[in-house]
């Protein structure tokens, strides 16, 4: 199948993409790598009147740092990342997040602000960027807001975002010696959505503790408790019984066979947090 007709336009600045969005208001699609709005226009899942494509904007494609904190450019494809591209993001555990996103090719075009636009599920960015407290930038014409990335996803597919709206950016922590980060993900095939995922960070100096899953049916779960008991104890010594519990009262709804995927996709997590082989 191939998408409806629609009027396309290319973004030659930020400012005018905006504007262009807030003349239309709705039936707009904002167009960054086309890795997901593409097939779904080909499916016609959506049927937008016109498309803006903000692709070309460089603004959108850098990365800086204000104090403690990376601001990510929406616009930033996930192989630069994984490529390094940026110096800020040399050495990061980002770059290997980036580096296990489906294949090449669309690693190529796919965007950071993209992906957490789309908000699936089971997406690498919404799920590295809960881990990390990630606050997502939101520009209209009007203004720009922030909006924490625990707040920013509602439901799968469902973001806090307006018609009018661009994502202009992502800001995580700077990362420092003492965070400890772990990602896991179990996917059937190379290069597929994961069926099951886990994101650990643990940084002792701000005293944040986050163990959050993904690719359940809505917005990553954290758990906030079993993370509390990780910090104080470590792993393994946290052990994977304790890990069954609190998968099992979070995550009732799951069948049993999930769970213990979940259950071994956490430990595998903070085996790499931890930098150590825990509990079979
Ligand atoms: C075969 C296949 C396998 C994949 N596997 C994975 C995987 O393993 N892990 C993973 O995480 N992802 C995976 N993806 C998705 C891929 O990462 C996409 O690149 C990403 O989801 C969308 O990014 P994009 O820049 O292409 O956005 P687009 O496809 O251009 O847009 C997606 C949606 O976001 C909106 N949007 C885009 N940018 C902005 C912005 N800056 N502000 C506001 N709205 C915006 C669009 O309007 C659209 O609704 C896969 C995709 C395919 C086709």
């Amino acid at each position: 199948m191939k998408a409806a007709r629609f009027e396309y336009a290319r973004a030659e600045s930020l400012n005018h993409a905006l504007d262009i969005l807030d003349a239309e208001r709705s039936r707009i699609k904002v167009m960054a790598g086309s890795q997901s709005l593409g097939p779904m226009l080909n499916l016609r899942l959506v049927r937008p009147e016109s498309v803006i494509d903000i692709s070309s904007l460089s603004m959108l494609r850098n990365v800086t740092k204000d104090g403690s904190t990376l601001c990510i450019g929406a616009g930033v494809t996930h192989a630069e990342i994984e490529d390094g591209v940026y110096e800020l993001l040399r050495g990061h555990p980002w770059q290997s997040v980036a580096a296990a996103i489906a294949y090449r090719s669309i690693r190529n075009r796919g965007t950071v602000g993209g992906s957490i636009a789309h908000a699936d599920p089971a997406a690498d960015w919404v799920l590295a960027a809960t881990a990390m407290n990630a606050v997502i930038e939101i520009t209209s014409k009007l203004s720009t807001r922030r909006v924490p990335m625990t707040h920013f996803m509602q439901a799968a597919y469902t973001t806090v975002l307006e018609d009018q709206e661009i994502i202009t950016a992502i800001h995580i922590p700077v990362m420092n010696d003492q965070v400890r980060w772990g990602y896991y993900k179990f996917c059937r095939k190379v290069g597929e959505f994961a069926d099951a995922s886990c994101a650990a960070y643990f940084d002792p100096t701000s005293r944040v503790a986050n163990l959050v899953v993904g690719a359940l049916d809505g917005a990553p779960k954290s758990l906030t408790t079993l993370a509390q008991i990780v910090a104080q104890k470590g792993w393994p010594a946290t052990g994977r019984e304790t890990i069954t519990e609190h998968v099992s009262d979070n995550l009732a709804s799951l069948d049993t066979l999930n769970q213990k995927m979940l259950v071994t996709v956490i430990s595998r997590c903070l085996d790499r947090a931890f930098n150590t082989k825990g509990p079979a």
